[in-house]
């Protein structure tokens, strides 16, 4: 008998995602569409920065290329979160003396080398003696020498030059602000108002958080929670439980943190996320010296390659794409990098050191079961039939060996899919019976270059159709020369 053809690879040749942030130097159709063919599955809109007409601008551009390359795409509204800043300098800027002293207050007066405001009051009466404030990105160390209901002295561990409305980091003590901000909540009704598929919510300090976002969401979207505040890690479970999807956040959290702080947990929340089934992004400073270098740096091409081997589900760039002069090489060579990572014959052993036992219900057990089929039996790919997307995450779960095909009836869940390990998402007009299902699954198998005449496939999905949670059945089928017939008209 001739043997089964091989198994197929991905159509993007990995498995992992790219996350690519939207900025002057990308926002062009000409330019997103270029980092769209390069490798980009998600855009990321950064709220922090631009106005709602630039970024509506944006998500109509992302929205075209959907329909010209016919994928679906994921964007990620990211808000901007209660990010502490200092008030203004009198010369726009100020030289903070290593070990010397400076104070932050309550009054509007433009600053100087020895004072700022702080227009913050929770933080009046809430830091105390000994805690630290670190000011642009933790360049500068200030440690609280006495505080009261209007001013904060410190000393200044670590000086040097502050300008106007620079960032505060706070990472010794719990900020009694909410999450989401006006401005925050503004974003957020843009962006649900947009059709964006995910909202990222920046500082999320306790679960709490996330139900506050959700509530305003009311029901659109889904939710991804930054991971970027000590305070989070040390409610990690609870926060991944409230949210669709986690960002480790580096670049906040080492300065939250100790840098040397931020690989372990890295390692930790990328595993806790997956052990959910849930898609855990990677993020900052993966390439950051190609924001002015067409070649990376060997340390920056280990880091992204680390984080494919940890089976992270997306990787992102910031400023690389957002602002950098080499977006599209930035991306190219992160595309590059993944499939090199993956095409690794230890990849798959490294990505399962992971153990993910299925839970105790009948769709885990049949997810499970694809990823043992897939690795016994020579299998293109495994098709899945789910509304929500939520069979496809558990499938993803057990990083299996082959490509993912999800069929779904809807967009809002093929888009979703764009942050998830391994999944190739189609949007398909609902299905009534299983032979519906199966002829479709075969056909869609061929048309999208997962199979053909001879290959075997896994369908797994749940009847009757359209009830939610109902995964239990899965079948492998091959495929005849009849559907490669059809499959031309
Ligand atoms: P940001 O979030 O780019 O919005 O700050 C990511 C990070 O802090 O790493
Ligand atoms: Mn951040």
């Amino acid at each position: 008998m001739a043997k089964p053809p091989a198994p197929k690879l991905d159509p993007r040749g990995r498995k992992v995602k790219i996350l690519a942030t939207v900025g002057p130097a990308s926002r062009s159709p000409e330019m997103l569409a270029r980092l769209f063919k390069a490798g980009v599955d998600a855009f990321r809109v950064n709220m922090s920065h631009g106005e709602h007409a630039d970024h509506a601008e944006t998500i109509k551009s992302i929205r075209d290329l959907e329909k010209q390359f016919m994928r679906p795409i994921a964007i990620l509204a990211d808000l901007q979160g209660p990010k502490l800043r200092v008030g203004k300098f009198r010369d726009g800027q100020a030289v903070i003396r290593h070990s010397g002293h400076f104070t932050l207050d309550r009054d509007p007066t433009p600053g100087d080398e020895t004072r700022v405001e702080l227009p913050h009051p929770e933080l009046f009466g809430l830091l105390e003696k000994g805690q630290r404030l670190l000011i642009n990105d933790g360049k500068i160390r200030l440690r609280v020498i006495s505080a009261d209901a209007d001013k904060i002295h410190c000393s200044a561990e670590v000086g040097g030059v502050i300008s106007d409305r620079k960032g505060v980091n706070v990472p010794d003590a719990e900020v009694p602000i909410p999450a989401l901000t006006e401005k925050d909540r503004r974003d957020l009704a843009f962006a649900i108002q947009q059709g964006v598929d995910w909202i990222g919510l920046s500082f999320v300090q306790r679960p709490e958080d996330l139900a506050e976002a959700r509530k305003l969401m009311g029901g659109y979207g889904a939710l991804c929670a930054k991971i970027e505040k000590p305070m989070a890690v040390r409610r990690l479970s609870e926060i991944i439980e409230m949210s669709d999807g986690i960002m480790v956040a580096r670049g906040d959290l080492g300065v939250e943190l100790e840098p040397q702080e931020v690989p372990p947990l890295q390692k930790k929340i990328v595993n806790e996320t997956r052990l959910r089934g849930k898609p855990v992004i990677v993020a900052t400073q993966m390439l950051e010296s190609m924001i002015e270098s067409p070649a990376p740096t060997r340390a920056e091409v280990s880091d992204v390659a680390n984080a494919v081997y940890d089976g992270a589900d997306a990787v992102m760039l910031s400023a690389e794409t957002a602002a950098g002069d080499w977006p599209e090489e930035a991306v190219t060579i992160m595309h590059k990098i993944a499939r090199q990572v993956e095409r690794d014959e230890s990849y798959l052993e490294r990505v399962r050191l992971l153990d993910t036992p299925p839970d105790a219900t009948t769709a885990d057990a049949l997810a499970h079961a694809c990823m043992t089929v897939a690795d016994t039996v020579s299998i293109s790919a495994i098709t899945v039939f789910t509304g929500s997307g939520s069979t496809a995450r558990r499938v993803a779960r057990e990083r299996p060996s082959v490509p993912m095909l999800v069929l779904t009836p809807s967009m809002k869940t093929a888009r979703r899919l764009g942050l998830l390990w391994g999944a190739h998402a189609v949007a398909t007009k609902d299905i009534g019976s299983f032979e519906e299902m199966i002829a479709k699954g075969k056909r869609m198998a061929l048309r999208h270059g997962f199979g053909e005449a001879g290959s075997k496939l896994i369908a797994l999905a749940g009847v009757p159709f359209g009830t939610p949670g109902s995964t239990n059945l899965m079948h492998v089928v091959t495929v005849s020369g009849d559907e490669l017939q059809k499959h031309g008209g």
